[in-house]
């Protein structure tokens, strides 16, 4: 059954924006870049004027162009999945996808603007973008350079197959998983 959206295009049960929507969008890469290495998946479909995700990628990877309200497009060739664009995006809308980190597993980054931070090594529930969670995972890089400006990046590995199911991980309380 086709999920129900509203105006703004969310669905009307979760308030999300529905997976079908994100794949046709022109930040979101193909099934086969996907696969090839790291590389960012932008998940923003609102035609809304910004643009520091085009002007922090020296590669012109990301393309806003004119008007500013385009929707971000991504140019697979041009990533090299240096991961600064998942900070600066104000409306934590970027991600990366690592689809070779190991033989059966991807590897997940993500915005996490929430303390206390995981550390590597950590065994998580790694969460979808309803925060329902999906599997469980490992913490494999935490990054949080003042460069990030408070927005710390986490790399959450996880099965191949809840690649592009997972989008974060369930919050820690006080050093336990709540
Ligand atoms: S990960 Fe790096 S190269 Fe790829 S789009 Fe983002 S800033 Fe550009
Ligand atoms: S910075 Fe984020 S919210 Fe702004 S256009 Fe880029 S992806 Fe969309």
């Amino acid at each position: 059954m086709e999920e129900e959206v509203n105006l703004l295009g969310l669905s009307q049960d979760t308030g999300t924006i529905p997976e079908k929507e994100l794949e046709a969008s022109p930040g979101y890469p193909s099934k086969e870049d996907l696969e090839r290495g790291p590389i960012v998946v932008i998940e923003c479909t609102e035609e809304i004027p910004c643009n520091p995700c085009e002007t922090v990628c020296k590669r012109g990877a990301i393309v806003v162009g004119e008007p500013i309200t385009n929707l971000p497009r991504i140019d697979p060739e041009k990533c090299n999945g240096c991961g600064l664009c998942i900070p600066i995006c104000p409306g934590l809308a970027i991600f990366m996808i690592d689809g070779t980190y190991s033989k059966d597993e991807a590897a997940i980054s993500f915005p996490h603007e929430y303390l206390p931070l995981p550390k590597e090594g950590d065994e998580v529930e790694a969460v979808n973008r309803k925060s329902e969670t999906i599997c469980r995972g490992k913490i494999v890089k935490v990054r949080n350079p003042k460069s990030y400006n408070c927005t710390p990046v986490v790399t959450v590995a996880v099965p191949k197959k809840y690649v592009h199911e997972v989008r974060g991980i369930r919050r820690f309380a006080k050093g336990v998983i709540t």
